[in-house]
């Protein structure tokens, strides 16, 4: 009995798992905020739970217009999709902080009235003085906190009298936090432990605004309590705001979510976070899709548009900062789910290797059925301008998909299926072609020709039986065969390759190639 109380006490509970990924839309989401969200959505999916989007746009003068819905097209390019959020509906909305600005302002008056929080008067002209006079004065630690509150114009250094003349005024007025003194503050990170941080090390951090809009810290906090959020998961730079975010939960008397802060994703050499510069330095995407930067005027190229496949950048960020505790490595989104356990989040960051990730890639472009490469690749053709049936990209996937790490690799590696290369491996067909064998591959051409079924393994018991009557090397002719109809030495089998090129190409590529092999042949002769 008892046992099974504990039992659906532990299914309710866990089904009450709200997590949420509450990106700023001050640009377009970084692969770390990729990440930020996996995880979110990996824990909630694990635990019968909610993910939820919340956009947390109240710095007005970071806003990014475009990139709400570069966020979302974003998360639905992964699979990533929230069950709450701006446009999804959901018992808790609106799911954009700017729609709920109204709401922040009690709070704050909250806390003021328990004297958790005051106001402050100070001019922003009055604040850049005073910060001068400390650089000047090279006391760079100088804070607006305990130490110094009572020095500045709020209502704790000024009378109640001034206060109220002021507040009546109501010219950007600010609220600020009153962390208190002498405090060693705790914090149990699922990822780090026990952190602390010391409240003499703090700011009194502004939460309300001049404008009436509140800062991130009260707005995230308001919100994940209002959301009823149990756990937050987020990026390693937001743990030391996480010191003022358990402040307020106190002061409000609310309990805390538990907190997961991931390990930051490090530039593949060298130390430091993974940045844009970094990805146009080495040559990889950072972000899923392509952006168009308006300030610098450049394109930056996605995930996608580079030819990866959202399932093997899942699987591939998905270990920057986590494993499975063995050495599996291949997880399909739902694998991650029914893997994917918190505790074994590392706290040391995860160094992004670009060859890991087309190694991945070219793992899943091998396992995707050659239907759905095919239904990827029949546009890229188009775009190409190579006009072919979808049978015909069917078998091309077929043959290329272990010769492509990215999707535009099957039209720069198998670009001989479309059409002839006009720069052909002469170096190579020098060395193979010798001009006594031409009455040979002049009676190829002409068995190849009136072939009935122009099938691989016709094509391969015409060629080895000629080559058998004949008594010649397979070095003398397979060469000479694969130069002639794709001009290069690399490709697929030879036989399957012909079959699909086609009879009438196959047998014209070959007359025209052993022309010009002869040509080169009797210049190199001289
Ligand atoms: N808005 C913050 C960001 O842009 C959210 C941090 C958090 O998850 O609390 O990352």
């Amino acid at each position: 009995m008892r046992l099974q109380n504990l039992y659906s006490i532990n299914i309710l509970s866990m089904s009450n798992v709200r997590v949420r990924f509450a990106p700023s839309p001050t640009g377009p989401l970084h692969i770390g905020g990729v990440r930020t969200a996996l995880y979110n959505y990996l824990f909630a999916k694990k635990n019968g739970g909610t993910f939820i989007l919340r956009i947390e746009d109240t710095d007005q003068t970071r806003y990014v217009p475009e990139a709400e819905e570069y966020i979302i097209k974003s998360l639905a390019w992964f699979g990533l999709t929230p069950e709450e959020g701006p446009g999804l509906g959901g018992d808790f909305g609106p799911y954009r902080q700017s729609e709920r600005k109204d709401m922040y302002g009690q709070y704050a008056t909250e806390l003021v009235e328990k004297g958790h929080a005051y106001y402050c008067f100070d001019t922003s002209e009055e604040l850049t003085v005073w910060r001068k006079k400390n650089e000047a004065e090279k006391n760079h630690s100088a804070k607006y906190n305990h130490a110094t509150r009572m020095s500045m114009r709020n209502s704790l250094s000024l009378s109640q009298e001034e206060t109220d003349r002021l507040l009546k005024e109501g010219e950007n007025i600010t609220v600020r936090l009153n962390v208190p003194e002498g405090r060693t503050i705790h914090i149990k990170d699922e990822v780090r432990g026990d952190v602390s941080f010391e409240s003499d090390e703090l700011d009194d951090k502004i939460i309300l605004k001049g404008d009436g809009m509140p800062t991130y810290h009260l707005a995230n906090i308001v919100d994940d309590h209002l959301m009823e959020i149990t756990h937050v998961i987020r990026g390693e730079e937001w743990l030391p705001s996480t010191a003022h975010h358990v402040l307020m939960y106190e002061m409000f008397g609310w309990t805390a979510p538990s907190f997961s802060h991931l390990p930051l994703i490090l530039k593949p050499v060298g130390s430091g976070k993974l940045s844009k510069r970094d990805g146009a330095k080495f040559g990889f995407p950072v972000f899923p899709l392509e952006w168009f930067d308006k300030e610098e005027n450049v394109t930056y190229q996605g995930f996608k548009e580079d030819g990866y496949l959202p399932e093997a950048v899942t699987n591939f960020i998905s270990l920057l900062g986590w494993n499975p505790g063995n050495d599996e490595e291949m997880f399909t989104l739902d694998e991650l789910i029914e893997a994917f356990d918190p505790a074994r989040i590392v706290k040391s960051g995860a160094k992004f290797d670009v060859d890991k990730a087309k190694w991945f890639n070219q793992q899943y472009i091998i396992a995707k059925p050659n239907t759905e490469l095919a239904e990827m690749l029949m546009p890229m053709a188009k775009e190409r301008g190579y006009d072919v049936s979808e049978d015909f990209m069917i078998k091309f996937a077929e043959l290329m998909k272990e010769r492509a790490e990215m999707m535009p690799d099957f039209f720069t590696a198998g670009a001989f299926f479309f059409e002839m290369p006009t720069e052909i491996d002469e170096k190579m067909a020098k060395k193979k072609y010798k001009l006594e064998n031409r009455t040979h591959f002049d009676a190829l051409i002409g068995s190849m020709e009136g072939m009935q079924q122009f099938t691989s393994s016709a094509l391969e018991s015409v060629v080895k039986s000629y080559i058998a009557e004949q008594e010649l090397s397979f070095g003398a002719i397979m060469p000479i065969l694969r130069l002639g109809t794709c001009g290069t030495m690399k490709g697929p089998d030879l036989f399957e390759t012909m079959e699909l090129l086609g009879q009438e190409t196959v047998v014209s590529r070959m007359k025209d190639s052993i022309e010009k092999f002869t040509v080169l042949k009797n210049a190199q002769n001289g």
